[in-house]
């Protein structure tokens, strides 16, 4: 009875038309699929593989699933087609489920096969299991398949093997863009901003054709180095070859320009933008807050209650942050009380470590003391520990300050920086003697200090700058520079500050050593390499120091530059001798 369909042309039967009148839609699928077993042909392998792809069309991957299963000896194709779906509906591990009992059944992997199983294997983050494919490609003859290739390349760099992604992508004989891509977002995402960048260039002298994924990494990629020549590069080429500016391209570009210090550019390409989701949203709200522009923060904040999406978690912590650095308690406030009542948010650590910033900045330092006593009664929480400390520091509530230090300690006995933030107390309360403890305390727990770097982009290149760094090529020009800089701000009233950093150092090495932060190297290679007038910006991975801050303003007033530094929590526009920040940072 089955076997009659099998004697004419499928595609000729009622049932296989009844099928194309049904199309990808559910219930008439189902209909159609009742009456197949009703008649019994739903045993005939071409019906029931055409069902099963209208069924994927339709969206529904649990049907499709079910059909499958009712196949008792499912061909390659349809192996394939269930592989595909399962990864495209985001179920992996069902992938390489099904990839197993095609070995099972002794049907061999095309490259088609292996393409969508190690791009299951990446999704999952299967080392080991891709490693497997990766072999049995290779024993299958699949060696050298671009699009074998091309996954292979995105799954060992999404697993963070990036030296093996490097390799397979080198040797390809012809790389696609979707290789470059995977290559270049591997790297970005691993923290390899430079060679992401690197890579893009490459990319660019070889002329291959970019696609906005390409463009979203390498802007995050710029925004990580504050790379802005790059970056306005990208936003031309994007607007000179009619590219779409999509979601994620206009939200990639909002958060470079923020980043990269010009807010103002990354506001106009909100404006332009014409579909905007909460990233979106939230990218410019961070952007406005990390200018210190906390009251165009939060007026976009409210415009986005009226006429944007929902907020998330990651909009209020970009609120909040914004409250906090433009010192809008009242407002900060309101938002985080408003998190959960009207959003159903339900306030995190990020949330809370932005309130005692808030609080601890502004002064209330009772306040915020008691907001964490109640929400961490037990649990010690470092992150919070650590803005309550730098608010008492900033505040000189010393007796306050060793509390919390010892708190913070207690927590986290071994992380660095609470050492520097608790003898910098200790320094500024005038009690050396403690200061000299917890150095030791230090050395004998055989900790160091987080190395400090800046970078500064000049003519679309990057230069990274370490404190006392002798590496760069223009090294003594940088040098002779600088000097001539640091006695021009001492002539103009700069007094080195020196005892508030670098308490680990011995006295007579602090100054020289403050004297050739890694910012002031950056800055002093920028203002020798650009022209006269042109705005210098870098990047600063650590809290700026007092001591470079100060300096900066003075620098700010004898080379008569505008000085733009990113450091780890904000921007500080420095502009004839004062900063954005109102020394609040
Ligand atoms: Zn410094
Ligand atoms: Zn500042």
């Amino acid at each position: 009875m089955d076997n009659n369909n099998f004697q004419y042309s499928p595609s000729h039967s009622p049932a296989y038309q009844a099928l194309l009148q049904a199309g990808p839609r559910l219930k008439p699928l189902q209909q159609v699929h009742a009456h197949l077993i009703v008649s019994g042909s739903h045993r005939s392998l071409p019906l029931v593989t055409k069902l099963l792809t209208l069924a994927c069309t339709a969206g529904s991957y649990l049907y499709t699933r079910k059909l499958f299963f009712s196949i008792s000896n499912p061909d390659s194709f349809l192996f394939n087609f269930i592989i595909k779906t399962s990864t495209k509906f985001h179920f992996p591990l069902h992938a390489v489920l099904y990839y197993r009992r095609m070995l099972i059944a002794h049907i061999s992997p095309s490259n088609y096969t292996f393409t969508a199983v190690i791009k299951a294997c990446a999704d999952l983050s299967a080392l080991g299991c891709g490693r497997v494919v990766h072999s049995q490609a290779l024993v299958c003859g699949y060696s050298l398949d671009l699009f074998v290739q091309a996954a292979l390349v995105s799954f060992y760099a999404k697993c963070g093997n990036l030296g093996v992604a490097k390799t397979v992508f080198d040797k390809m004989p012809e790389r696609t863009v979707i290789a470059w891509n995977s290559m270049i977002s591997g790297y970005e995402q691993s923290g390899f901003a430079e060679e992401a960048i690197g890579l893009f260039l490459k990319m660019r002298d070889f002329g291959v054709d970019f696609d906005s994924a390409t463009f979203v990494s390498v802007l995050s990629a710029c925004s990580q180095m504050g790379a802005l020549g790059l970056g306005c590069w990208v936003h031309d080429y994007i607007t000179n070859n009619g590219l779409e500016l999509n979601v994620n391209l206009g939200t990639a570009l909002i958060n470079m320009y923020a980043r990269c210090g010009n807010v103002r550019k990354g506001q106009e390409v909100f404006d332009q933008m014409n579909e905007r989701n909460v990233v979106t949203w939230t990218a410019m709200i961070s952007g406005y807050g990390m200018h210190g522009h906390g009251s165009e923060a939060l007026d976009l904040f409210h415009l986005m209650r009226t006429r944007g999406p929902p907020p998330n978690d990651v909009t209020f912590v970009a609120v909040l942050s914004a409250c906090s650095h433009a010192g809008l308690v009242h407002e900060g406030r309101w938002a985080y009380a408003s998190m959960w009542t009207d959003y159903g948010v339900k306030p995190g650590m990020e949330h809370h470590v932005c309130m005692v910033d808030m609080l601890g900045r502004a002064g209330y330092l009772k306040e915020a003391f008691q907001f964490i006593k109640e929400l961490y009664p037990l649990k010690p929480a470092p992150a919070v520990w650590t803005a309550m400390l730098s608010a008492c520091k900033m505040h000189k509530n010393f007796d306050l300050g060793v509390q919390v230090a010892e708190h913070l300690l207690a927590a986290e006995p071994d992380n660095p920086g609470h050492y520097v933030l608790l003898s910098n107390i200790y320094a500024l309360a005038g009690r050396m003697d403690r200061v000299e403890t917890v150095r030791n305390l230090m050395i004998r727990k055989g900790l160091k200090k987080q190395v400090g770097y800046s970078i500064i982009e000049v003519g679309q290149k990057t230069h990274l700058f370490s404190m006392a760094d002798k590496s760069h090529p223009e090294t003594n020009a940088i040098y002779q520079y600088l000097d001539e800089l640091m006695r021009r701000i001492k002539e103009a009233g700069y007094v080195p500050a020196p005892e508030l950093v670098m308490h680990e150092l011995e006295e007579e090495e602090r100054e020289y050593a403050v004297s050739y932060h890694s910012e002031k190297l950056a800055i002093t290679f920028g203002i020798l390499r650009t022209k006269p007038g042109m705005a210098i910006r870098i990047v600063k991975n650590l809290r700026m120091c007092e001591d470079c801050h100060l300096a900066i303003k003075y620098i700010s007033v004898v080379a008569k530059r505008e000085i733009i530094v990113r450091d780890k929590l904000r921007f500080h526009r420095f502009k004839d001798g004062s900063c954005s920040c109102v020394d609040y940072w």
